[in-house]
């Protein structure tokens, strides 16, 4: 049976996960979802939950992991070795998990996972974190590990097969293995996409899908806001196959993602591909001698920018970051396009940046700017774009810019009921600016009638 547009093909619950250590506090460990009122696992201290049923539900594994925590409380290991640890729990208790989907094509179970171990062995970093998650292993389980060569096994097939679990804004909140979702490939122009409700991973289509079975859909793995040549280095690193969609051949994206600002008309973009930047698009005009090297300067200058901007993102100081921001995206303005991908992140950043300082104007000067482009890059229906465009919605707001803020609205609302579904509670939030905004327009025209 065909799949259509916003149809759940599957959900499933993860076979293990683990909150990341920044969310052990404001999350609950078995349902993930944030709460005020987590309370402590009483015997370890390590792990918290939102209620006694979620305790209930986490203990099958929980019992034994709890014993080993003891051991090394208040230190707590760090989130691999824990997602290991309950993958060695489940191997003693020899639970290999369950397929998620009744129909035969999903039909696997840990047992059958890929490994890639040849290439896990030859690879120094992975190596590495191997030994010292064994280490740890050692010190936590001691002698009821099971053999090295089936830890290794383990440990390749949760390296290559693990799910990063966000919460509706897409943030991660953990790390999870998921059983019959796990035999997705990847594509840069996926045909479905999965986002989750607390633990519970939701693949929805983006497209129709005709037969949708596993050979069928695609989602993408990793970010596509990248350049084909570094999507296919995270790829590689991470997961150990080279992707060969029709996004990744044809560079076209690509192009764009390069392209600078035309310096003879100032309205068109130069594209560039692999022999060089391409005539201009409106003037037809190429680059002269002495805006090359102008460029390649500025494109230096560019990407060590962004370097110390990501690193000064780390120590949170957002309105320092914001006005180096505005300072960068000030000299950089008229040699990119804002296609460029070095411009797109300075605007990413300066975005989270002026949202953190409540600076809204500036706020919306970013996602004007990068509305277009996100549409161009991401598949039409996907999460970041419904996202962006709800970021826009509450700016707006609080500009009191209700008609536009309405129209950025309803746009998000149509996406996000795809992507995350209607149920979700980032679908109501959406409705609920709806409602709000327009609740707005109404004392507005109210106030001028009168
Ligand atoms: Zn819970
Ligand atoms: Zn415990
Ligand atoms: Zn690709
Ligand atoms: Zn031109």
């Amino acid at each position: 049976m065909a799949t259509h547009l916003g149809d759940v093909i599957m959900s499933a619950k993860p076979y293990v996960h683990t909150l990341s250590q920044s969310n052990r506090t404001v999350n609950c460990s078995s349902c993930v979802k944030s709460c005020d009122a987590l309370k402590k696992c009483s015997k370890c201290g390590v792990l918290k939950y939102c209620s006694v049923s979620c305790q209930r539900e986490d203990w099958t594994v929980h019992k034994e992991e709890c014993s080993y925590l003891q051991r090394v409380s208040p230190n707590i290991p760090v989130d691999s070795v824990m997602l290991m640890l309950r993958l060695i729990i489940k191997h003693k208790q020899r639970d290999f998990g369950k397929p998620d989907s009744s129909n035969d094509t999903w039909n696997r179970n840990f047992a059958d996972f890929k490994t890639h171990k040849k290439e896990i062995q030859q690879d120094p970093e992975r190596m590495s974190q191997f030994s010292q998650i064994m280490f740890t292993l050692q010190k936590l389980v001691g002698n009821s590990l099971p053999p090295a060569t089936e830890i290794f096994d383990i440990f390749c097939k949760m390296a290559v097969n693990s799910f990063t679990i966000c919460d509706g804004e897409l943030n991660p909140v953990g790390v999870g293995i998921f059983i019959s979702p796990s035999l997705i490939d990847h594509s840069c122009e996926p045909n479905a996409v999965v986002t989750f409700t607390g633990k519970t991973l939701y693949l929805r289509a983006l497209e129709e899908i005709k037969d949708p079975n596993p050979e069928n859909i695609r989602i993408s793995y990793i970010d596509q806001l990248a350049l084909t040549s570094d999507r296919q280095d995270q790829l590689y690193k991470q997961y150990y196959f080279t992707c060969v969609c029709t996004r990744c051949s044809d560079g076209e994206k690509d192009k764009k993602m390069r392209s600078v600002k035309c310096q003879n008309c100032c309205l068109g973009n130069l594209e560039k591909d692999e022999d060089g930047f391409l005539p201009c698009k409106e003037c037809g005009c190429s680059l002269n001698s002495t805006d090359l090297p102008r460029i390649n300067k500025y494109e230096n200058y560019i990407c060590r920018s962004l370097e110390s901007l990501k690193l000064e993102k780390k120590f949170q100081d957002a309105a320092k970051l914001l006005q180096s921001c505005i300072d960068c995206q000030q000299k950089q303005k008229d040699y990119f396009s804002s296609y460029n991908i070095h411009c797109l992140q300075i605007l990413d950043l300066g975005l989270d940046a002026s949202i953190d300082c409540e600076n809204w104007s500036q706020a919306l000067s970013y996602t004007s700017l990068l509305i277009a482009p996100y549409r161009l890059y991401y598949p039409h229906q996907s999460p970041q774009i419904g996202l962006l465009l709800m970021k826009q919605g509450k700016i707006q707001l609080f500009l009191k810019l209700s008609k536009e803020a309405l129209t950025s609205l309803q746009q998000s609302g149509e996406i996000i009921q795809i992507t995350h579904g209607r149920d979700h509670p980032l679908y109501r939030d959406s409705q609920d600016l709806l409602e709000q905004c327009m609740e707005e327009m109404r004392m507005t025209l109210e106030f001028s009638n009168s």
